[in-house]
């Protein structure tokens, strides 16, 4: 390699750098809240999933809805998708996976649903967590941690991690996560920033 192109490739990597830091710092701007790296034993599907999971959050914060959503894949197919509709319909319990998993469960059979995995862009909560568990399906994926994701809100977590939970009550249900946790939090930082407007 010649002498000038080294050089230029040297610039090139400067100004990748000067990019990355003022990106980083733009989303630390956006939310102090610091993100988890992303859990070693999530796979490329998992990234493509996640990010279609927050795509549907993004959606529902459009619409005045709560930045939350949920899919349920099958064999790398997407066979249901659902958003959180706690404030349109004031129920409590409409949480994505509450209303994925309940329609998901009338529709498709134990074996299906068994081979399925549920992707959520948020950490799954104590009342889905109960409800997963009464469901045959084996693999979870989520976005955000529900620790950080409180924090961005400025709540005190008090929730028990997902992984340490289903540990204790269904160690057979493989739970990963974060997967693009700053992608996550950026969603709920926005949300909260247009709901004060
Ligand atoms: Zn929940």
């Amino acid at each position: 390699m010649s002498k000038q192109v080294a050089f230029l490739w040297m610039i090139v990597l400067l100004l990748c750098a000067v990019f990355m830091a003022f990106a980083g710092g733009e989303i630390e701007a956006q939310t102090s809240v610091k993100a988890f790296p992303d859990d070693p034993l999530s796979t490329e599907e998992d990234r493509k999933f996640i990010r279609r999971a927050y795509e549907l959050a993004r959606n529902a914060a459009a619409k005045g809805y709560r930045p939350y959503a949920a899919l349920l894949v099958h064999e790398g197919r997407i066979l249901a998708e659902h958003e959180n509709t706690v404030n349109q319909s004031g129920n409590i319990t409409k949480h994505a996976e509450v209303n994925l998993l309940g329609m998901a469960t009338e529709k498709f059979s134990q074996d299906i649903l068994s081979k399925s995995t549920l992707y959520t862009s948020g950490e799954p909560c104590l009342m889905c967590c109960g409800l997963i568990d009464r469901t045959p399906i084996a693999r979870i994926v989520y976005g955000a941690s529900g620790s950080q994701t409180r924090k961005v809100y400025g709540r005190e977590y008090r929730g028990i991690p997902s992984k340490e939970l289903f540990q204790r009550i269904k160690p057979s249900l493989i739970v990963v996560g974060p997967v693009f946790e700053v992608e996550g939090l950026k969603i709920h930082a926005e949300s909260m920033r247009g709901a004060r407007r």
